[in-house]
């Protein structure tokens, strides 16, 4: 994609500081310009303004949580995925119940309530597995412990895979206890861009449609975005439109929105990281051009240090993951001592606030809190 710091455009950014002033709604060639032209410390303090309609200027939420990987077995065989085992392979794995909750357990004792579970298209794991899984940790953890069930993609795929309708998946795993549905394996939602790396997930239109269904079933939901692949600055565009489209249809149902970092190492697909100032260049872009998402979300999981300084380019929540074997294995590094984390953060001027997710406190564990161990 095209890189900043073409020459600026004196009227077109006077207007834009106009509206920006009047807290009018971007359009597509404002985001366009946003990305392509103008200059990266106006993006802050553009972006801090725009963060300052919605949240204390220096205060950050933050979140412990880790990514539990329950299956590497994929047929999408997407060419940006380092993670996917094909189902013959001898890698392949589903991690047995047992250590789904060791995992959780890992979590609480470290001071977390949140899990998130992302795997693969795995054609042995029809939508039973995953109601008796979900309902087996409502059960076990009660409100203790919150989850993202799974993905959009991973729900879109099972209710295929079970020939049932997006709304009785939505109302199955409702039923188990299922309360979240997050808006992840999203990448970059245009048709061409599925097309071109993973023809074989979905159209960009048909999770439009899944991702309403899960909505007007009552399951909350998230909006995400990786970027750093080979899409185009209107291909992002195009994505942060369908986000903020869905956004104004269902009333502000979705929570947040997070964005991380394309990971080239271990892939078919390959290439070059992104430059951090490029991330932050996008977390701007998008808490300006999104103005009806309260939550603008950075990725200390894929920009480690760089996550931090993205609370001055407009975001205002952060996670501190410590696992997530697909992008792991893509080459993401995870930082586990949580107080250097937050030390970062504060190092940025803001003081991070613990966000609790689950709806009642877990009991102070037996015993002494687990230590992980280093990647
Ligand atoms: S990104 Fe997800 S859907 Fe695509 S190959 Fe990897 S595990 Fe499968």
């Amino acid at each position: 994609m095209s890189t900043p710091g073409d020459a600026r455009d004196p009227l077109f950014e006077r207007e834009l500081a106009r509206k920006l002033e009047a807290q009018e709604r971007l359009d597509d060639a404002d985001a366009t310009y946003l990305y392509t032209r103008a200059r990266l410390e106006d993006l802050e303090r553009w972006a801090t303004e725009g963060r300052a309609r919605f949240h204390a200027p220096a205060r950050a939420t933050y979140l412990i949580m880790r990514i539990i990987n329950y299956t590497n077995v994929c047929v999408a065989k997407c060419d940006y995925c380092s993670f996917y085992r094909l189902p013959k392979s001898p890698e392949g794995y589903v991690l047995p119940r047992a250590q789904i909750f060791e995992k959780i357990d890992e979590i609480l004792a470290l001071g977390g309530d949140f899990v998130g579970f992302n795997g693969g298209h795995n054609p042995r794991l029809r939508l039973p597995w995953y109601e008796e899984t979900f309902a087996a940790i409502r059960e076990r953890y009660g409100d203790t412990v919150e989850f993202y069930a799974m993905t959009v993609a991973e729900m879109m795929y099972v209710a295929k895979l079970c020939k049932v309708s997006y709304a009785e998946a939505c109302a199955r795993l409702k039923a188990a206890g299922v309360r979240w549905i997050t808006g992840g394996g999203a990448e970059i939602l245009t048709n061409e861009f599925r097309a071109r790396h993973s023809p074989l997930k979905y159209t960009a239109d048909d999770y439009m449609i899944a991702q309403r269904a899960i909505l007007d079933a009552g399951l909350k939901s998230t909006a995400t975005m990786v970027i750093g692949f080979d899409e185009t600055v209107a291909e992002r565009v195009e994505h942060l439109r369908r986000v903020r489209a869905l956004q104004d249809e269902t009333g502000g149902g979705l929570f947040s929105f997070l964005s991380w970092t394309y990971k080239p190492y271990g892939n078919e697909l390959g290439g070059q990281e992104l430059r951090p100032e490029d991330y932050l260049r996008h977390l701007a872009v998008s808490r300006l051009y999104l103005d009806n998402v309260r939550h603008v979300r950075t990725s200390v999981l894929t920009q480690n240090q760089n996550a931090l300084r993205g609370l001055r380019f407009g975001a205002d929540d952060f996670d501190i993951p410590l696992e997530d074997e697909v992008t792991q294995m893509a080459g993401a590094t995870i930082n586990r001592d949580i107080d250097q984390v937050l030390a970062q953060a504060r190092a940025e001027g803001f003081e991070p606030v613990f966000r609790r997710v689950a709806r009642e406190r877990a009991p102070a564990p037996a015993r002494a809190p687990v230590r992980l161990p280093l990647a």
